[in-house]
């Protein structure tokens, strides 16, 4: 089973149609039926890992700000109890069966899988953590894809609140980042993006807070080596979100 970084940006995009969701779509049309889907959000960040392990969770609307339409929506996917308890105390990690699925989650999911028959849980962030860390509990991760679960990274490479505005195109210093970014991912080196904010001059730009960047390094861990890399898109939001994303493998 491939694995997938998604750059999830604006929760609106739930409600779009545009080349994102569109890609977010096609993807899921090309992939394996998934047994099973585990995302790793930007927006679940906790100390220590928790995996949600909930047979029925919630959808967490976990924003401000937005249109009522937003507030009403629902993706109501049945949990994995069993397989979210077993990673959990494959991370050493703990189950939690109180926590939903936030809108990293479900903004992408009601494009890929609209019906929402296959089963999600989440794993979440663990804040202690710098990015080896995040690295070495990906790996962990990796057996799942063999058992046909889809690994995907809900987040943004470049996530900065404060300086999105009108402009299309990415800031310099962030459209910066990407290029660095895609040439390291090409060149199949890994260090060099265990920390954001070395990466480039600018990084810290780019990655204020590292929450929106470490999902990436879940599905960098869980790729084989050599294996195909590329990406299904890419473009900016508001000058300074990125929409790169990643796919690991064929599909
Ligand atoms: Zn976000």
């Amino acid at each position: 089973m491939p694995a997938v970084f998604w750059a999830h940006g604006n929760p609106m995009l739930t409600l779009s149609d545009n080349r994102y969701t569109r890609a977010w779509h096609a993807l899921a049309t090309r992939l394996p039926r998934p047994r099973c889907i585990l995302v790793v959000s930007a927006h679940w960040v906790t100390t220590g890992v928790r995996v949600t392990t909930s047979g029925q969770p919630a959808t967490l609307h976990d924003f401000g700000g937005f249109p009522q339409t937003l507030y009403d929506i629902t993706y109501s996917a049945p949990g994995a109890p069993a397989l979210a308890a077993d990673v959990a105390e494959r991370l050493g990690g703990q189950g939690d069966d109180r926590r939903g699925l936030d809108h990293g989650t479900w903004t992408l999911l009601r494009h890929m899988y609209p019906e929402a028959d296959l089963p999600v849980f989440q794993v979440s962030l663990d804040a202690r953590l710098h990015g080896d860390g995040h690295l070495a509990l990906a790996k962990r991760l990796r057996p799942l894809r063999a058992e046909g679960v889809l690994i995907i990274g809900s987040g943004n490479v470049v996530h900065n609140l404060n300086l999105y505005h009108g402009m299309r195109a990415g800031y310099p210093w962030a459209q910066t980042f990407v290029d660095t970014l895609r040439t390291h991912l090409a060149q199949g080196s890994c260090a060099p993006l265990l920390d954001p904010r070395t990466l480039t001059a600018d990084g810290a730009l780019a990655a204020p807070t590292p929450e929106h960047y470490w999902p990436l390094l879940y599905v960098l861990g869980v790729r084989h080596e050599n294996e195909p890399l590329s990406f299904p898109v890419d473009g900016f939001e508001g000058g300074s979100i990125s929409m790169l994303s990643v796919l690991v493998g064929d599909a």
